[in-house]
């Protein structure tokens, strides 16, 4: 096909790596450690199928209409009281609904950036938040990330040297894929590098409720005094995913604009999402959801931690997360995370290559990404001896 036909940015668009690895998704005959995606074994579907026959008596057939842009009311109101929760004191004006945080991520990205503008991201980083920032023909600065989180002394070096950033985008709760956390001591020094050289920090917090040890430390946007945090919510990963819903916490100006953005994508995001949502968080049926499954997912990672011990050669390493779905392991010197998944899905194993997550794309080579959200313990294990097997003998 004649590919002058196609706009320039479809170059900066395609991602190889997360096409492989969304295609490993639901394959049965394969343990799979690669998609970062829930357990629906532990979805609350009876509360939900009571739910839906209520609401179809209460609201009728507006049950199944569109809705506005911005999103409904009573999500709206619900998620106002959920933020008050994290000391985030905000009214409805400054919430937008969105089809999934990606909505959120491509939104930003479309009102934020010209072709060539500079975005600081995490390195590793969310290749999803990287994507929709990459088709916006951004030019992507990314940061490396230690055990506290994004290295905010590289970034102030940077900025120091002259660099110029529209935002910085990061996921500081249990990161996608790291793992880690940002300190409280980096997110005060972060709030005022924004303050400084004027930008935007994009708060991206999927896993934020699936803290499995401690309470997590206080959201960017509520320790920001200066309207430079745009938060990001997600139902996806300690509700379901399905629904499509998440949403946007900003200036309210800032709000209007990416409304507007919204009404050129989609008008609106799904109606009987939103309800459903917003009465199972009026009934309390998220929050009992947000508490079966913390200790759910921290057996899983406690058996993945064990595993590692138990079948990995001893050079390979990484640290516990707090929270989230992923371990980041370090790989034996030499050993290509590329090669490794070649030999590993032929054993059938699978996981997702570091190199996908970091914008130095040789940086990721010997790292790989192991998701233990969506599988049994006894897989857990189980693909891990073949995994521990596999780099033995590589
Ligand atoms: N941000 C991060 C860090 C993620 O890991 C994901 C999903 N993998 C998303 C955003 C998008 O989630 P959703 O669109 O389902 O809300």
């Amino acid at each position: 096909m004649d590919r002058g036909f196609f706009a320039s940015r479809l170059k900066r668009m395609e991602n190889k790596e997360l096409s492989e690895f969304m295609s490993l998704i639901g394959r049965d005959d394969i343990i799979s450690f690669a998609g970062g995606i829930p357990d629906e074994k532990i979805f609350p579907v009876k509360e939900l199928k009571q739910l839906i026959n209520k609401l179809i008596n209460i609201k009728g057939h507006s049950l199944f209409q569109y809705s506005s842009t911005d999103g409904k009311k009573n999500l709206k109101e619900y998620l106002v009281n959920y933020l008050k929760g994290q000391e985030i004191t905000v009214n409805e004006n400054q919430i937008l609904i969105t089809t999934g945080s990606q909505q959120g991520l491509d939104l930003l990205a479309k009102l934020f950036l010209n072709p060539g503008d500079t975005v600081a991201v995490e390195d590793p980083g969310y290749v999803g938040g990287i994507g929709a920032i990459n088709s916006y023909e951004a030019r992507i600065m990314g940061i490396e990330v230690d055990e506290n989180g994004l290295r905010i002394d590289i970034l102030e070096k940077l900025l120091k040297e002259g660099e110029k950033i529209k935002f910085l985008y990061l996921v500081p709760d249990y990161s996608n894929p790291s793992g880690m956390t940002l300190s409280l001591k980096r997110r005060y020094k972060l709030l005022k590098l924004a303050n400084r050289y004027n930008f935007y920090i994009i708060e991206d917090t999927p896993y934020r409720e699936l803290s499995f040890y401690n309470k997590p430390l206080p959201a960017l946007k509520s320790i920001d005094n200066n309207e430079k945090v745009i938060y990001l919510g997600s139902f996806s990963k300690y509700f379901m995913p399905g629904f499509r819903i998440g949403w946007i916490c900003g200036p309210e100006k800032i709000i209007e604009l990416l409304t507007t953005a919204k009404q050129n994508t989609d008008l609106a995001s799904n109606t009987l999402g939103q309800e459903l949502i917003a009465y199972a968080g009026q009934e309390g049926i998220i929050q009992e959801q947000i508490k079966k499954i913390r200790p759910y997912y921290r057996q899983k990672l406690v058996k993945m931690e064990e595993g590692l011990t138990k079948y990995f050669p001893e050079c390979c390493s990484w640290k516990r997360p707090e929270g989230g779905f992923f371990f980041w392991v370090k790989l034996p010197t030499g050993i290509k995370s590329k090669k490794l998944l070649k030999q590993a899905i032929k054993n059938r194993v699978a996981f997702v290559t570091g190199n996908s997550f970091c914008s130095d794309y040789r940086r990721g080579d010997n790292y790989i990404r192991l998701s233990f959200s969506n599988n049994t313990l006894s897989e857990i294990d189980k693909g891990l001896s073949i995994l521990g097997k596999v780099i033995n003998n590589f």
